[in-house]
């Protein structure tokens, strides 16, 4: 990883330039999960235990399925958030669940 010299007023300047679009990217993201849309800031969740999985539609809705279903239809369950934003627990059986965003090879 680069080294920063945070007091460099470079830096600064860019920080102050990509906020804005930080915070604006965020509230689009936020507006498209209102909708029923996945939230574009993590990687699809599967519960190896349960075969609980995420899934995008052809017109962008988050769909939560089980894998082995016939219909794929959503369930409605949705996989919950903890603390460690690398780590979900599955609704249906409550297994822990790694981002795979976020998981280190
Ligand atoms: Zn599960």
């Amino acid at each position: 990883m680069a080294d920063y010299d945070r007091d460099d007023p470079r830096f600064k300047k860019l920080l102050a330039d990509i906020m804005p679009i930080v915070d604006e990217i965020k509230r689009l993201n936020a507006e498209a999960v209102a909708r029923g849309e996945f939230p574009d800031d993590r990687g699809m969740l599967e519960c190896l235990k349960c075969g609980l999985m995420e899934d995008v539609a052809i017109n962008n809705k988050h769909l939560v399925y089980f894998k082995h279903s016939d219909d794929h239809a959503d369930t409605g369950l949705r996989f919950v958030a903890t603390d460690d934003p690398a780590v979900f627990h599955c609704p249906n059986c409550n297994t822990k669940v790694y981002d795979p965003d976020r998981m280190e090879n």
